[in-house]
């Protein structure tokens, strides 16, 4: 069986790996550098806490592949930091990490966690099962395990013939059995092709990186949804590597807003977010170190989808990258199975 991935960023990567361990024949077309799009940066958080007891389970799945990674890299590709999530979901995820029997706990005393900050509002959830994804060593790891499948060349169309399908581009025709399309903010194109609607509204979103005034300290990766410092600003805050502390807020719409352009978003959440660090947290220098832009399809929350026309298959999301092994193996065994695979939705 032949099966053609589109896209290198980190789900199509751990699907070509996935189907290169299975046997199969894989190519994987990449228009651009491999995991140089929304897959970049130094890292991101791994967290089995999520609102649904099924995103938990399926968390918790792709933190054993995580470490089945880490043996094959041979270095650990996600920390032990743990994670912490303050404000008012608290105890719904709490309750979905009970149900899913992920290893949990409620705490009072926000102070006791090493945040970077004296004093949160309300309870806040453990999941020490979290930590920093390494993403420059899971980058080194998945291109060199994908080695064999990988191509350079834009796919432009895919043409259902019977059977199979033929891939054009900027390149020779590939012809396949099957076609996975994981190809970030260019699925739509090809998903709509085959008749499958992928969502295509954008907003922009950037993080920053800070100084952390102890360089030595390695806080829990942090979701702060308590809009303790602002009503409907929330954020996302994790070690990006020693003594770097990466914040990324959710800015309420109409600021980041696509048709705002990038460079309007960037100044608004470059200021907004240096009041946080400067007005909020403890232990953290307001200037910038590092920024790090992105486009994403609002509303996708932590959700992975998938859906099939034929014999092409289309993935996306906007939080995947810390399910991408569990993403891969399911995609990998679905295609060689001619089905679509059964992933828990948002
Ligand atoms: C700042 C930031 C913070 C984030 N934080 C987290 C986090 O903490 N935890 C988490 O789990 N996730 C997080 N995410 C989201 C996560 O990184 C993404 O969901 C994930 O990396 C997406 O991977 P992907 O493979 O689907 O897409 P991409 O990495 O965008 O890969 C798609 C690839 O397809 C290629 N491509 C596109 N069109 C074509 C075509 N026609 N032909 C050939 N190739 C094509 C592109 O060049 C690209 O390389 C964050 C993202 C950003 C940017």
């Amino acid at each position: 069986m032949r099966i053609a991935v589109v896209g290198a960023g980190v789900i199509g990567l751990a699907t070509a790996d996935a189907l290169l361990r299975r046997g199969a024949e894989v190519v994987c077309l990449e228009a651009d550098v491999p995991m140089a799009a929304r897959s970049t940066g130094s890292s991101r958080i791994f967290r089995l806490a999520h609102a649904d007891p099924e995103l938990v389970g399926y968390a918790a799945a792709a933190r054993k592949l995580w470490t089945e990674w880490s043996d094959r890299a041979g270095v650990p590709l996600v920390g032990t930091e743990g994670a912490v999530l303050t404000g008012p979901p608290a105890r719904d995820w709490s309750a979905a990490m009970a149900a899913a029997s992920a290893p949990h706990s409620l705490v009072d005393d926000v102070g006791s966690l090493g945040l970077p900050v004296t004093s949160v509002a309300g309870a806040a959830l453990l999941d020490p099962g979290g930590g920093v994804i390494d993403v420059p060593a899971t980058a080194e790891f998945l291109r060199s395990a994908a080695a064999p499948a990988l191509r350079s060349g834009h796919v432009h169309r895919l043409d259902v013939s019977d059977p199979g399908v033929t891939l054009l581009g900027s390149f020779d025709p590939v012809h396949a059995d099957r076609v996975v399309v994981a190809a970030g903010r260019g699925t739509w194109q090809l998903a709509a092709q085959v008749g499958m609607y992928v969502p295509t509204a954008l907003a922009h979103h950037v993080r920053f990186t800070f100084r952390l005034s102890d360089p030595a300290a390695r806080p829990p990766c942090w979701m702060d949804r308590t809009e303790s410092w602002r009503p409907g600003f929330t954020t996302y805050q994790q070690c990006s590597g020693p003594g770097r502390w990466s914040v990324g807020a959710s800015l309420p719409a109409e600021d980041a807003a696509w048709e705002r352009g990038r460079a309007a978003v960037t100044a608004r959440s470059r200021d907004l977010v240096r009041a946080y660090v400067r007005e909020f947290l403890t232990g953290v220098e307001d200037e910038i170190v590092e920024e790090l832009y992105c486009d994403f399809h609002p509303g996708l929350g932590d959700g992975v989808h998938v859906a099939g026309a034929g014999p092409v298959t289309a993935a996306w999301g906007d939080n995947l990258f810390k399910h991408a092994p569990a993403i891969g193996a399911s995609l990998a065994t679905a295609l060689l199975d001619g089905t679509v695979p059964d992933i828990p939705p948002a």
